[in-house]
């Protein structure tokens, strides 16, 4: 039997990011991948043009369907653009004894909302509550959290927080706290904390990292790995993939081949 990991995310066309980047993830990771739409984009190298919303109830129905049918090991969940699939997604694992890795995807790099912010509050009081692994970005965990990052002393507080709100574990990707040649993450995971320190890659504009370490975290929960396990295998998979990247279209955009 196959392990399965399935996500639910919005539709990049480009394949850079999205469904179609976690999907390409699975596959090269050995995993068998599901892809539940729950929203689309219009977007190419140059950015996300518009996002258009599916019609009410079509994300559970996807959902219900799968988990009627198929053993899913693990899930992840994206771009959900809507209050409404926030709460379908949440109606539709709750009760499901599997781990979930929530990307809280917020704003797309050249700055289109991927999630209304009426839908923050829902994300935080549903999905949180039900999630193994949530991984934002620093702005995300600002937004999240209401605190300010400006180093690594808020970056703890901000990680605690939302262990507090009832998440297992917390992955903050420090990419955005620019300093010096590295990047390091900061995984919240039984009650301590550990530093992941990765050589920056010299590539500005790359499209969709946040969906593959994600999708490749998933990939590694559907194998069984333990959180803090799975999230060290999926960033090393990461860094192997960023020193690949390349530019396919007339915009700024590299992407993870
Ligand atoms: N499009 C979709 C469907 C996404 O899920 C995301 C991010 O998660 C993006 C676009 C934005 O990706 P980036 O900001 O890396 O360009």
């Amino acid at each position: 039997m196959k392990n399965i990991s399935l996500t639910i995310a919005g539709s990049d066309p480009s394949g850079g990011a999205g469904l179609q980047v976690d999907l390409k993830v699975f596959k090269e990771l050995g995993v068998y991948g599901m892809g539940v739409v729950s929203s689309l984009t219009v977007q190419n190298s140059k950015g996300v043009l518009c996002t258009y919303p599916l019609t009410r109830g079509a994300v559970f129905q996807q959902i219900d369907a799968l988990f009627r049918d198929f053993k899913i090991d693990a899930v992840k969940t994206g771009m959900l653009l809507k209050t409404e699939v926030v709460e379908e997604v949440y109606k539709a694992l709750e009760n499901k004894n599997v781990k979930i890795v929530v990307d809280p995807v917020l704003v797309s790099s050249s700055g289109k909302p991927l999630l209304e912010e009426k839908a923050i509050s829902v994300l935080k009081e549903k999905l949180f509550s039900i999630c193994s692994i949530l991984t934002p970005n620093l702005p995300e965990l600002e937004v999240l959290t209401g605190i300010e990052i400006k180093g690594e002393d808020d970056i703890e507080k901000a990680g605690k927080y939302l262990i507090d709100f009832g998440v297992d574990t917390v992955v903050v990707k420090g990419g955005h706290l620019k300093k010096g040649k590295t990047v390091i993450d900061y995984i919240f995971y039984e009650g301590k904390l550990e530093k992941l320190e990765y050589p920056m890659v010299n590539v500005d504009d790359v499209h969709g990292t946040g969906c593959v370490l994600s999708s490749a975290i998933t990939a590694y929960l559907s194998f069984g790995y333990e959180h803090y396990k799975a999230i060290r295998l999926a960033r090393a998979f990461l860094q192997y993939k960023l020193e690949s990247v390349k530019k396919l279209g007339t915009g700024s955009f590299y992407f993870i081949l």
